[in-house]
């Protein structure tokens, strides 16, 4: 695959970033080898986060890089490579999917009060569609298209799915109206994790609790399949968190953070924590 396969349009607007931890300057940071051109990964010189310098607007995620979109270009440079690490990695995912999978509905009903829940980065709204009536589904997506899918859904449950980004979108609710948040597969790819999780512990309630599953860059898989493996995604995946780092960033923000017994296994791509407000 050539550079062009991965870099932006002239027309999309990017924007610089700093740390999203500490917010440094990442400029004389260190450009972690992992980089892919024209995209940069950042070790932060301050605090150590992993990140990507530059992200496209939000605006531009609703169409031009939409993950739908995106993924598929990330999806023919995996099979291009026809690596061995690469068809291990489609055995390792067969192998998983015949395990017991944690399933974030069952979560929710596990932790958390009946009530209202919401879901960044909700897709078309599948994933907390199997809750019980006495939740009501609220999501946000940054994809129009799929924003649209998830309204019907969680419109005939009483809830709501709003496009646009997370932050804007949490702004639309009073403090406290959320028992339960789902972030999965979502804090990796939000240019703003700190403000959203800051903002996420604004709506929910005292006890209310928060599930998230992001790729583990600390997890052996990257070390062993280096540049391939399947967390690095450019530009989609512009945060690259380690437990440490997961933990470090709620904490910031006033979460604790429960990887429970299976949650942060050096062999698994993800990791999975319950948030709760300290
Ligand atoms: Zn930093």
């Amino acid at each position: 695959m050539s550079k062009t396969d991965l870099a932006p349009s002239p027309s999309l607007e990017i924007v610089d970033r700093t740390c999203p931890q500490c917010g440094a300057d990442p400029t004389n940071a260190r450009i972690n080898p992992y980089s892919l051109d024209p995209w940069r990964i950042r070790d932060c010189g301050t605090c150590g986060f992993v990140f990507i310098d530059q992200a496209p607007v939000y605006a531009a995620l609703s169409t031009e890089m939409a993950w739908e979109r995106t993924s598929k270009i990330e999806e023919t440079r995996r099979k291009t490579m026809r690596s061995v690490s690469w068809k291990l990695s489609k055995a390792t995912r067969f192998r998983l999917n015949i395990l017991p999978r944690r399933k974030v509905h069952q979560l929710i009903e596990r932790y958390a009060a009946p009530g209202n829940v919401i879901d960044l980065g909700c897709g078309a709204g599948g994933l907390l569609d199997p809750l019980p009536p006495d939740f009501t589904p609220y999501g946000i997506e940054i994809s129009a298209e799929l924003a649209a899918s998830a309204q019907v859904l969680f419109a005939a449950r009483g809830g709501a799915a709003i496009h646009g980004p997370a932050l804007d979108g949490l702004k639309l609710f009073p403090d406290g109206f959320f028992t339960a948040a789902s972030l999965r597969s979502y804090l990796e790819h939000e240019s703003q994790p700190a403000e959203v999780l800051a903002a996420l512990h604004r709506t929910l309630t005292p006890d209310g609790i928060a599930v998230v599953k992001v790729p583990n860059y600390g997890s052996m898989n990257r070390v062993v399949t280096g540049a391939k493996w399947c967390g690095f995604r450019y530009p989609d995946h512009l945060n690259y968190f380690t437990p440490e780092s997961l933990t470090r960033m709620a904490r910031n923000q006033g979460f604790s953070a429960a990887f429970g017994l299976t949650g942060r296994l050096p062999t698994s791509d993800n990791m999975w924590a319950v948030l709760r407000k300290l």
